[in-house]
C-alpha cells in the first residue's frame, strides 16, 4: 500500500436535512462540505440518503448461513403438517444421501413453531415422513428440537417417548447437526456475509455457540472482509478466553473485536420455557409451570465473577420477567455497570427503571414481537403491555439495541426496524402501537456511528427516506452502497 493517503468523496450525499459532499480519507469521514475539489475516487450519489452503517446486535452466524440452505418448515400449522413437509422435501430429493462410510445423513430442517399447534410433535408423524434417515426438526427459537426414532437413536436419545426435546439437551443436538466441515460452512459464510453487506449493514455481533475467536479468525485469513465482527463467549470458554488475554472491546484485527460473556438463563416463550412470575396457562401444578432457569442466580454471580473480573462485560439472556429481574438483581450486586440482557421479552415497570438505574443495555429483537404476538397474547394473557417493549425503554433512558436473532428471524435490520416503527407485518392490525419507536430512534438503536467529521466511514447509501418512510417500504429498501471504513463492501452506483 502506498504512502499516500486514500481518498474517496461521495458527491450530493443527503445527509439529514442537507446535500453534501462527503470526503473519506484512510477510512474515516475528514470533510463535509459541497466545495471538495475533484478526486481519482468520486462517487456521485445524487442526493441519495446516507445513513450509519447498520448493526445486527445479536446472530447466530454460522446457523444463519447454514439456514438458508435447509428446508423450511415455518409455515406448518400442525405437527402433522410439518412432518408432511418433511416427507414431501425427502421425496422430492430421491434416494437417501449418504456420507462416505455409507450411513444416511441427517436430513435438519428449520422453524417450526408449536407453540400454536392443534396437535403436538410425535414420534409416530415424524416416523412417517421418512424412510431411514434420521430427521431434526430445529424450533424456530433453537430452544427445541423434533427428532425420528432414528435421530433419536442417533443422538442418544433413544427410547425418548415424543422425540420432543428442549434446552440445553436440545443446543447440544443442534451442534452436532451444525458441525460441518469449516471447508463447507466458510463458503456458506462468506456468502451470507455479502448478502448482508447488501442490506448495508457493516456489522454483526456473534452469540454462536462456539469459539469464535478461531473460526473468525481463520475466515479473516481466508479473505473475509465483508462486515465487523464482534463474537460472543460462552461460560465454557471463559477460562480460555480469560487465558489469552481477551477482554471486551478489544480489536484483535480490523474487523474483529472481542464482544461479551453470554449466559442463557432462562428458555424461550414458543417453547414456554421464559421464566415468568405467573405460570404458564393451562400448566397450574405441572413441573415448570412458570418456565425454566436455566441458570439460576447463585451460578450465574459465579459465572460473571471470574468474566467481569477479568474485564469481560455480560450479555445475560432474559425472556421472562421473572429471570430479567434476577439478572438485574447479580448485576447490582456485583457492581456490574457495562451489562447488557438479550431478548428482554417481558419485563415489569419497575425493572425497566432498574435497567436504566443500572446502566443495562437492552438488545431485542422487534421481529420476534411479529412472529410472536398471537403466541404471546396465548401464553402472557394480560401482561402483553409489558411484552416486547420498546418506547417504554426509551422513554425511561435505556439504551436500547436492535437485532434479529438470525436465524430466528432473518438477518435483516430493516425487518427489526420496520417492526419497531409499525409494530406490524403482512398488513395486520399493529400490535401494542404504543410501544412503536419512530425511524429515527429505531436507527440510533440498529448503528453505532454517525455521519459527521471525525467518525468511521461505516456507512450505508439507501434508495427511501429513512427518517419518513412508512414502515412497510422500510421493511425492503433497496441499499446502493455500504463501506466499511471507506472501503465498498456493496456497490451498485
Ligand atoms: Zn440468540
Amino acid at each position: 500500500m502506498s504512502a499516500a493517503a486514500e481518498s474517496l468523496v461521495l458527491r450530493d450525499a443527503r445527509v439529514g436535512d442537507r446535500v453534501t459532499d462527503i470526503l473519506i480519507t484512510n477510512g474515516r469521514i475528514v470533510k463535509m462540505a459541497d466545495d471538495i475539489r475533484s478526486h481519482s475516487d468520486d462517487v456521485s450519489l445524487d442526493g441519495r440518503w446516507v445513513i450509519p452503517g447498520l448493526w445486527d446486535e445479536h446472530v447466530h452466524f454460522s446457523q444463519w448461513a447454514l439456514k438458508t440452505r435447509r428446508l423450511d418448515v415455518s409455515t406448518a400449522t400442525s405437527a402433522r403438517h410439518a412432518a408432511q413437509l418433511v416427507h414431501d422435501a425427502l421425496a422430492a430429493a430421491g434416494p437417501l444421501a449418504v456420507d462416505d462410510d455409507g450411513r444416511p445423513l441427517t436430513f435438519v430442517a428449520n422453524g417450526f413453531r408449536d407453540g400454536t399447534w392443534p396437535d403436538a410433535p410425535n414420534l409416530a408423524d415424524l416416523d412417517a415422513a421418512g424412510g431411514g434417515a434420521p430427521i431434526v426438526l430445529i424450533s424456530s427459537d433453537l430452544h427445541s428440537v423434533w427428532l425420528n426414532t432414528v435421530a433419536l437413536e442417533l443422538f442418544g436419545h433413544a427410547g425418548h417417548p415424543t422425540g420432543l426435546i428442549r434446552e440445553t439437551a436440545a443446543f447440544a443436538i443442534e451442534n452436532l447437526v451444525n458441525a460441518v466441515p469449516d471447508s463447507v460452512l466458510d463458503p456458506m459464510v462468506n456468502e451470507a456475509a455479502t448478502d448482508a453487506a447488501a442490506r448495508g449493514i457493516v456489522g454483526i455481533v456473534d452469540f454462536e455457540m462456539a469459539w469464535n475467536r478461531e473460526s473468525w479468525e481463520r475466515r479473516m485469513t481466508g479473505g473475509f472482509d465483508a462486515v465487523r465482527v464482534e463474537f460472543g463467549i460462552y461460560s465454557e470458554h471463559i477460562d480460555r478466553a480469560i487465558a489469552e488475554g481477551l477482554h471486551t472491546g478489544q480489536r484483535l484485527s480490523e474487523l474483529l473485536t472481542v464482544g461479551r460473556h453470554k449466559v442463557i438463563t432462562d428458555g424461550s416463550l414458543g417453547t414456554r420455557t421464559a421464566f415468568c412470575f405467573d405460570e404458564y396457562p393451562g400448566m397450574a401444578g405441572q413441573p415448570d409451570s412458570r418456565g425454566l432457569l436455566v441458570v439460576p442466580p447463585d451460578e450465574l454471580a459465579a459465572h460473571l465473577r471470574r468474566s467481569s473480573s477479568a474485564g469481560i462485560s455480560p450479555a445475560v439472556h432474559a425472556i421472562g420477567d421473572a429471570a430479567n429481574t434476577h439478572v438485574l438483581d447479580t448485576f447490582e450486586a456485583l457492581g456490574i455497570t457495562r451489562g447488557r440482557i438479550e431478548h428482554a421479552q417481558l419485563v415489569t415497570d419497575a425493572d425497566i427503571a432498574r435497567f436504566a438505574a443500572l446502566g443495562v443495555e437492552a438488545s431485542v429483537q422487534p421481529e420476534h414481537a411479529m412472529d410472536d404476538r398471537d403466541i404471546a397474547d396465548t401464553f402472557w394473557p394480560g401482561r402483553t403491555a409489558h411484552a416486547f417493549v420498546l418506547r417504554s425503554f426509551v422513554d425511561a433512558g435505556v439504551r436500547l439495541v436492535l437485532g434479529s436473532d438470525a436465524p430466528v428471524a432473518p438477518l435483516d435490520p430493516w425487518f427489526a426496524i420496520a417492526s419497531a416503527v409499525g409494530r406490524t407485518r403482512d398488513g395486520r392490525e399493529p400490535w401494542h402501537v404504543e410501544q412503536a419507536l419512530s425511524a429515527a430512534e429505531a436507527l440510533r438503536a440498529s448503528t453505532r456511528t454517525d455521519v459527521a467529521v471525525g467518525e468511521i466511514a461505516d456507512l450505508a447509501v439507501v434508495e427511501l427516506d429513512p427518517f419518513t418512510s412508512p414502515p412497510e417500504a422500510l421493511r425492503a429498501p433497496t441499499v446502493a452502497g455500504t463501506l466499511v471504513g471507506g472501503r465498498w463492501t456493496h456497490r451498485t452506483l
